[in-house]
């Protein structure tokens, strides 16, 4: 059985750098194309569901390994409702693990934004539940862009896309609380990033937005995401939660506002650092040659956008 597992980690090695191109990290090598679906059933073997409860109705799904994003359930009288789905091999063990929670159809599915191993799953759920997301994760699902620059894929069937889009926001009523579903307003990981906040509950699930203790965060320049728009984002965000909200990032472990609070710090300074030397008449290849100062190291043991290719993100965002 150990040698099964690590030689199934093995396997997913080269493609667990692209699923850090999407979620959290770059600097993918110009490998062959890999297909989404072999990728996914590989990793859907592997993960097991870590549930914790946060509140009366809303429970965290963690996945072990960390291959898809983290889930979040709210569970009540009115029924199911989920926010990201991972990707269509993990589907049956979503299943089984909210059915664990609560036995009935799952209402509604909520995508935080468009990337495959949060909105993958989608096709698994489209039939039964109604998906909520951004307009702009409707547009990019039907571009078929959810798998990357690194991975093919096949397209998205219909049952597979939102069906009640929105620009700003949206609130769910359910499960005895209000279920707000807020765009700040700013590209920042991608173009369509929201966080869902269950009001009376106290919990966030902040999407990829905040990769908690995974160090610098990924910017999808490819839908016009924005690093300065990331760091606005989460000072919106740091300005409805209180000390004792619960954060779920879209990787890592549950956090708290503290933990938010010094991510969206280590972003923003390390822009205004960045900025101050291209400001100063430095070129991109010598802030990078310089790198940035030791107390801009990354912290925490996540997936990494390595420092350059971070440096890279924030240069062209101060140019949008
Ligand atoms: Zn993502």
């Amino acid at each position: 059985m150990i040698e099964d597992s690590s030689k199934n980690r093995t396997r997913l090695a080269g493609p667990r750098l692209a699923i850090a191109a999407i979620g959290l990290a770059v600097a993918v090598p110009a490998a062959a194309q890999l297909n989404i679906d072999d990728w996914a059933k590989q990793a859907g073997e592997q993960i097991v569901w870590r549930q914790t409860q946060l509140s009366d109705t809303v429970y965290l799904l963690l996945p072990e390994p960390g291959l898809a994003g983290n889930l979040a359930v709210s569970a009540g009288d009115d029924g199911i409702l989920i926010v990201d789905d991972a990707m269509i091999p993990v589907a049956p063990k979503i299943k089984a693990a909210v059915a664990k929670i609560q036995e009935g159809r799952i209402d509604f599915v909520v995508n935080s934004h468009y990337h495959f191993d949060h909105a993958g799953g989608n096709a698994a759920f489209g039939a039964d539940s109604a998906i909520v997301a951004h307009a702009n994760v409707r547009k990019r699902l039907l571009e078929n862009r959810h798998a990357g620059a690194n991975f093919s894929a096949a397209p998205f069937p219909s049952e597979a896309l939102p069906i009640v889009t929105f620009n700003e926001s949206v609130t769910l009523h359910w499960n005895g609380e209000a279920i707000d579903v807020i765009h700040f307003g700013n590209p920042a990981h991608t173009d369509g990033d929201v966080a869902i906040f269950f009001r009376d509950s106290n919990v966030v699930h902040a999407g990829d937005q905040f990769p908690n203790l995974s160090g610098y965060p990924y910017i999808d320049r490819d839908v016009g995401g924005s690093a300065l728009g990331l760091r606005d984002n989460m000072a919106q965000l740091l300005e409805i939660v209180d000390d004792e909200t619960k954060i779920i990032p879209g990787h890592g472990p549950l956090a708290t506002k503290a933990d938010l609070q010094r991510y969206h710090d280590y972003v923003a300074e390390t822009i205004d650092h960045i900025d101050k030397q291209k400001s100063a008449g430095k070129s991109l290849e010598d802030v990078r040659k310089d790198g940035l100062p030791e107390k801009f190291a990354p912290y925490g043991n996540g997936p990494l956008s390595p420092e350059p290719v971070w440096i890279g993100y924030v240069w062209a965002s101060l140019d949008d």
